[in-house]
């Protein structure tokens, strides 16, 4: 990491290297005349991103920094990653920074690992794509290219703008700022031959429209290849594994009502469900979105109602196709299984008890329920705000040894309902020690109830 003389002084550099330099690339500004939010993220790039910038620009490369950093910065937004752009070649790039890694090396793009202070950096050779014929990934790459020609691969308008931060200058060739402002998604180039060379930008389009840069409305070409224009299909071919991260993506944003809602207006759904998917609608779903809400729990919480509709055999196996991971999809599948099924929020004990059985999966649930019974799940969330810790944990403080023992019972399904009784009673009462667990729960004979 640099010390904080050296951040000065690449601070500096950045700022008065390029003065009076002009590029003559597209819709550029002029140097040093960059709007305030383009200066913010220049100002206020991290010690190890302006370290790799100097490296580059120090071994007579140049740098850009593009895609969603710029359209974030551009909306106020503090961007989560920076995607470097470079003339330097993936072996070049490599000699001066020796820890990044070579994760996509065949399309020029390296790694370099997160630091405390921010998120990992990709850096990416300067490319133009050859054909692409399986609708998915380019048949070759042309390393070499400007960066003009390197952003007319990139997606849409406003992911397709570079900021160079040596000599502080913006390149817009697809006037992204303008759509930006706008709120229009647009393609770079024709929408359905972009859809044609990579089926998931079909996924894309609706992830950005929902993106918290936006809210973006497609442009008129977008719209109509996207409504019946026949691009839907072309997601059949993309393989699961990126449909997945594409939807956790969209699912984690705080507003998804209105896309998804266009997405099942259009097909999208069903292809991404495929044929075990009842439809569910997506109205509500804006409502498990809450400040506190953390985003693994909020798209638990959105694919379990998305599949509400499923029966759970379908649903099981619809998660799988989907490639989910293990402990996502048992997640979603108890999310599901469990809709509708709220405590009184005035009742100690069943607060307790829903807290115990459901674990790491509560915030998720209340998440889920939000969407079906807003106030409910407001008061059950507020009663179990204040609601205190158990004073013994979790754990049962009556074992199956103890209970032979005390009841001279056997063991079978007899002593596995008298176990899970008084452990029932324990967490409703919150009691700390085995003689109270036993003493309140008085007449064993009384109906079964089991737990959780
Ligand atoms: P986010 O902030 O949500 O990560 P992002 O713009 O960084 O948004 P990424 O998926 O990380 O999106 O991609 C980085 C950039 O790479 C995009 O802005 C876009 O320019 C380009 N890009 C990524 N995937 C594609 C694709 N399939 N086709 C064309 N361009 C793409
Ligand atoms: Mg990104």
């Amino acid at each position: 990491m640099c010390s904080d003389s050296k951040r000065l002084g690449l601070i500096e550099r950045l700022i008065h290297v390029g003065a009076g330099w002009k590029t003559d690339m597209g819709d550029a500004g002029s140097a040093g005349q960059l709007d305030e939010p383009l200066r913010h993220l220049l100002d206020g790039l991290s010690n190890s991103a302006l370290s790799l910038i100097s490296k580059l620009d120090d071994g007579g490369h140049r740098v850009w920094i593009v895609g969603g950093a710029i359209r974030d910065a551009l909306k106020g937004l503090v961007p989560h990653d920076i995607d470097i752009a470079t003339d330097a070649s993936p072996e070049e790039v490599i000699a001066l920074i020796p820890h990044a890694i070579p994760t996509g090396i065949q399309f020029g793009t390296v790694t370099v690992p997160p630091r405390d202070e921010d998120g990992q950096i990709e850096i990416t050779t300067l490319r133009a794509d050859g054909e692409y014929i399986d609708g998915r990934r380019p048949t070759s790459v042309t390393f070499g290219a400007s960066i003009e020609e390197d952003l007319e691969r990139r997606d849409f308008t406003v992911n397709a703008m570079a900021l160079d931060p040596v000599n502080r200058t913006l390149i817009d060739p697809h006037f992204g700022r303008n759509d930006l402002d706008n709120g229009v998604l647009r393609a770079v180039g024709d929408p359905m031959k972009r859809f044609k060379e990579d089926g998931l930008r079909v996924l894309r389009a609706y992830r950005f429209m929902a993106h918290p840069s936006g809210p973006y409305l497609p442009d008129e070409s977008l719209a109509h290849t996207l409504h019946g224009g026949g691009a839907v299909p072309l997601l059949v071919g993309v393989s699961k594994e990126r449909v997945l991260m594409e939807m956790e993506r969209l699912l984690t944003f705080p507003s998804v009502e209105d896309t998804l809602v266009r997405m099942e207006r259009d097909g999208v759904l069903s292809v991404v469900f495929g044929p075990e998917w009842s439809v569910a609608s997506p109205e509500g779903l804006d409502d498990c979105f809450d400040d506190e809400v953390n985003p693994w729990a909020l798209r638990v919480a959105r694919f379990a109602l998305l599949l509400r509709r499923t029966d759970s055999v379908s649903r099981s196996i619809l998660l799988e196709g989907l490639r989910m991971s293990g402990q996502d999809r048992s997640a979603v599948l108890a999310v599901c299984e469990r809709l509708g099924q709220l405590p009184d929020p005035l009742d100690t004990g069943q607060l307790r008890r829903y807290r115990v059985a459901l674990g790491t999966h509560l915030g998720a649930q209340l998440a889920a329920d939000r969407c079906l019974d807003p106030s409910l799940a407001n008061s059950v969330h507020n009663s179990l705000m204040s609601l205190a810790p158990l004073k013994a944990g979790e754990n049962p403080l009556v074992n199956g040894l103890m209970i032979v023992e005390r009841l001279s019972m056997e063991a079978g399904p007899e002593l596995g309902r008298v176990k899970s009784l008084l452990y029932r009673v324990q967490i409703e009462h919150d009691i700390s020690d085995a003689e109270s667990v036993w003493e309140a729960a008085g007449d064993l004979d009384g109906p079964a109830q089991m737990w959780p």
